[in-house]
Parts: structure tokens; C-alpha cells; sequence
């Protein structure tokens, strides 16, 4: 089987022509939008309106810029020298080993049933970003959670101002406008202010999605026999926290600053 650590040329690209791409881009566009054409000038006025739309837009700018690059950079292919076919029966048994990749599998490699791959250091796939959450867009992936929330929260913020100073009653249109931009922008909060906290809590403790499931399972077993689980990759909450960011804290909150990424397939463990 001859397989390439190089994605197909255009990959990333296709992954854009997806419903739910489209559907996150159109939310993005509907709250930029009707924030700044509608609820800054609004509440703000000709002149004060300039300063809040700088940084609107450089929280929305940024989101965006990050949520292209989760989609288009490739989450992480399993290197080429990985790929050995393994006759031996006791590996192929093993975790290490993809029986559908028929290959050997790197720490914290998973087989995704989407992408039909394995993928390094595999969070989850992400109908959203139509891929994988893995090794390489974990970065962007999280600080495009980042940057939205941030946005969505500061446009509820404009709105609450604008509705404050409104001395005027509602045609139809302008109450369907408030009410589903109120509502789109509220669920949006709940919902990435919830994926932020837990991927902080997951990034403090350098567990993926799949690496928690587990842990729960391994902590019960442990439990079992009178033990006491440590997740091995947990090396301590800062080196968490700069292997998913850079260790350059300028460099934090720019989702294509990536370079401090290895090759994926080793990680460090947690020494007594
Ligand atoms: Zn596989
Ligand atoms: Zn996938």
C-alpha cells in the first residue's frame, strides 16, 4: 500500500464545498453584518461608531481568519516511514496497529471513519469545519472558538446597548431582525462559551476528546485495583499549554503561527 504524508493537491479547498461550512460562514456574515450596519451606527452614531467597528472587525476578521484555516490545513497525516506493513499477529492486535489502514499507528493516532485515515493526535471530526480536529488545525480550530465568542459576546453587548436606547416601536421586520439576531447570537455563546471551557480544561491537561473518554475508563479501572491514574502526557499546565500555542506568548492568538509543531508522532511523557 503506497500511501503519502502529502495531502491531495486541492483537498483543503474542497473541504470548503460543504453545508455546513457554508452554514458557519453564513452565520459569521449575518452577525458581522447586522452588528455593524445595523447596531453600531445605530447606537453609536456617525463618529462613535468608527472605534467599535475597528475592533468588531478585527475579533470578526480573525475568527474568520481562523475558522478558513481549521478547514484547509490538513489535521495531520501519519507519516510515510510509519506506514510498514506488519505482519506480526501480536501487533496487529494492538492499539498501534490500524486494521483498516493496515499500518502501524503513532501515540495518540485514530482511524477517522470520515476522513478514512488515521489522523495525529485525533480530537474529533468536526462537521463544522467538514474535518478532522487533530495535531496540525488544533491550534486554529481552538482559537477560532476563541476569537467568536469573543465577538459574539461583544455584539450582544452593542445590541443590549441599542436596544436600551431605542425610543421607538417596532415595524414587523425590525422585530423579526431583533428576535432571531438576539436569539442566533445567545445559543452561539452557550454553545462556543462551552466548547472554549472545555477545550481549556482539555489543553490544561494535554488530553484530546478521545484521550478523556478513555481516561474515565482508565481511572475507574485503576480505582479498581487500589491505583492511582495519571494521564502520561500531562506534563505539567504551562509545557500543555505551549505545546498547543508556541511557547512565544506574542505568537498565542495568531491561529497560523504553528511552527512549533514536530512531526506528530512523539510526545512527551510524565516522569515520577
Ligand atoms: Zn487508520
Ligand atoms: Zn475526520
Amino acid at each position: 500500500m503506497v500511501k503519502s504524508m502529502e495531502p491531495a493537491k486541492g483537498e483543503g479547498i474542497r473541504r470548503l464545498f460543504s453545508i455546513q461550512v457554508f452554514t458557519a460562514i453564513t452565520l459569521m456574515t449575518f452577525v458581522y453584518s447586522v452588528t455593524v450596519f445595523v447596531f453600531l451606527f445605530d447606537t453609536f452614531g456617525p463618529d462613535g461608531s468608527v472605534l467599535h467597528t475597528v475592533l468588531f472587525t478585527f475579533f470578526g476578521g480573525m475568527s474568520f481568519i481562523s475558522f478558513i484555516a481549521a478547514v484547509l490545513i490538513d489535521p495531520g497525516r501519519v507519516p510515510d516511514s510509519f506506514y510498514t506493513e506488519i505482519e506480526d499477529p501480536v501487533i496487529q492486535k494492538s492499539k498501534k496497529y490500524c486494521d483498516r489502514c493496515l499500518t502501524h499507528k503513532p501515540s495518540r493516532a485514530h482511524h477517522c471513519r470520515v476522513c478514512k485515515r488515521c489522523i495525529l493526535k485525533m480530537d474529533h471530526h468536526c462537521g463544522w469545519i467538514n474535518n478532522c480536529v487533530g495535531y496540525r488545525n488544533y491550534k486554529p480550530f481552538i482559537i477560532f472558538v476563541l476569537y467568536a465568542t469573543i465577538s459574539l459576546i461583544y455584539s450582544l453587548v452593542i445590541f443590549v446597548l441599542n436596544l436600551n436606547q431605542i425610543d421607538r416601536s417596532f415595524d414587523r421586520s425590525q422585530t423579526i431582525l431583533y428576535v432571531s439576531f438576539c436569539s442566533i447570537d445567545v445559543l452561539l455563546i452557550i454553545i462556543l462559551g462551552t466548547l472554549l471551557g472545555w477545550h481549556i480544561y482539555l489543553i490544561s491537561r494535554n488530553l484530546t476528546t478521545i484521550e478523556y473518554r478513555g481516561e474515565v475508563r482508565a481511572i475507574w479501572l485503576a480505582k479498581k485495583s487500589g491505583e492511582k491514574y495519571k494521564h502520561p502526557y500531562n506534563v505539567g499546565v504551562w509545557k500543555n499549554i505551549t505545546m498547543v500555542l508556541g511557547s512565544s506568548m506574542l505568537k498565542w492568538f495568531w491561529p497560523l503561527a504553528v511552527d512549533h509543531l514536530k512531526d506528530g508522532t512523539e510526545f512527551s511523557i510524565y516522569h515520577d
